[in-house]
């Protein structure tokens, strides 16, 4: 029977390929949206492999099917997710697989996550008939705040076959080689976006007393919101508020009639979403009333939480220990980064995790988005076993709950 021990053997001697594959999608990073060239050589390489192949879902993302010869059409599936977008940075990097796409560069690995999908296609291929059930293979694009996950979804992606579960990685600079972050609930936060426009009167520089001053209204709506963290929320919860953008005005002697805030939002839930949205309304209207402003706000939902399920998270532990050893998975406070690997998570319960990047005794540790981002590549085939380890016995656990 295959074991997880045999694919990660199988990994081990894929390494020289991963690294390969890697460099290659490094050297040639896209947006995005665009991927069209990772997006064909991934479903090249799937097609190599014998599989069906449907491209174009959710513009540019691929999807492939493991599964055994025959079995029955309401045998287990479950879905493994890598996505293959980068970040419109100019790499600093002096290496010779630095980007030859100038001002984009893959700074936040998913270049290493493309490749480790194409290894866990190649390694469940070769064994798909000791399969118990389907593997969706998941080729997303734009992750990096554009909604790839979610236009996969709309275009039907959690269909024909449904998924019952869910697995995915993101390889971390931040993370010695050989460990792996494993928890059951919240991992990352829940990204949304708040926007606050303030309607004052403008007028003359010279004659304040005539106007309503947006300016004004507005900056004290930015200090007061400073409060809504500290004094609204449970101390031992965690949310961000951060108004990263603030445009007021137009010329220096003319008072401006009208402010625009737009806020970047994070939580670990929806209820402590809904009150710091609710909080924000209330005191930008009590605000704008004490000044004779008006204000309009508008929530744009972005990612939800990133969760992982206990069940999702008892199995990618058992995996990690037999790929890594028992002291390998650990765990960490909830991050307010958002990723949409929720999206999938969401729908098919099961877990991501966070798998060390760097050697601490090496040179790569520079934060992901950074321009000097890169990681240790020999987390490749560790990320291969963890995910082909995870799709297998998830599929032998229902196989075995069947019977
Ligand atoms: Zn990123
Ligand atoms: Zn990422």
């Amino acid at each position: 029977m295959l074991s997880i021990r045999d694919l990660q053997q199988e990994a081990e001697e894929l390494a020289p390929r991963l690294v390969e594959w890697r460099r290659d999608f490094h050297m040639h990073p896209e947006l995005g949206f665009t991927e069209v060239r990772t997006g064909g050589i991934v479903a090249r390489h799937l097609q190599d492999l014998g599989l069906e192949v449907t491209t174009g879902v959710g513009k540019t993302g691929v999807v492939a099917v493991v599964e055994p010869e025959s079995l029955p059409d309401d045998a287990p599936v479950v879905l493994l997710r890598f996505d293959m977008d980068a970040l419109p940075i100019l790499e600093m990097n002096d290496v010779p697989y630095a980007s030859q796409n100038a001002g984009v560069m893959h700074a936040c690995g998913h270049d290493g996550h493309t490749a480790i999908g194409m290894g866990v296609a190649q390694l469940l291929s070769k064994h798909r008939n000791e399969l118990p059930g389907r593997v969706k293979l998941v080729f997303q694009p734009a992750e990096e705040g554009l909604g790839g996950a979610r236009a996969m979804v709309a275009d039907g992606v959690m269909n024909a076959p449904t998924p019952a579960a869910s697995f995915g990685l993101h390889l971390w600079s931040q993370l010695p080689l050989g460990t792996v972050v494993v928890q059951a609930g919240p991992l990352w936060a829940a990204a949304d976006i708040v926007n606050v426009t303030v309607h004052g009167l403008s007028g003359h520089g010279a004659m304040p007393h005539e106007t309503i001053d947006a300016t004004l209204v507005a900056a004290q709506i930015v200090v007061a919101w400073q409060s809504i963290v500290a004094r609204s929320v449970d101390p031992a919860q965690a949310a961000v508020i951060t108004v990263g953008k603030f445009h007021s005005g137009t010329a220096s002697n003319v008072i401006s009639g009208k402010a625009e805030l737009s806020c970047s939002i994070r939580s670990l839930s929806v209820e402590m979403r809904d009150l710091i949205v609710r909080r924000m309304d209330e005191v930008a209207g009590g605000v704008c009333a004490a000044f004779g402003a008006r204000h309009e706000l508008e929530l744009i939902k972005g990612v939800p939480v990133t969760q992982n399920s206990v069940e999702g998270a008892a199995l990618m532990r058992a995996v990690v220990g037999e790929v890594l050893g028992n002291n390998a998975a650990i765990q960490i406070p909830p991050m307010m980064v958002g990723e949409d690997m929720s999206e999938f998570l969401n729908r098919a319960p099961g877990c991501f995790v966070l798998v060390g990047a760097s050697d601490p005794a090496g040179p790569l540790h520079a934060a992901h988005h950074n321009d000097h981002f890169d990681f240790d590549e020999r987390m490749l085939p560790t990320g291969v076993a963890l995910l082909a380890g995870a799709a297998l016995s998830w599929l032998n656990q229902q196989h075995t709950g069947r019977v």
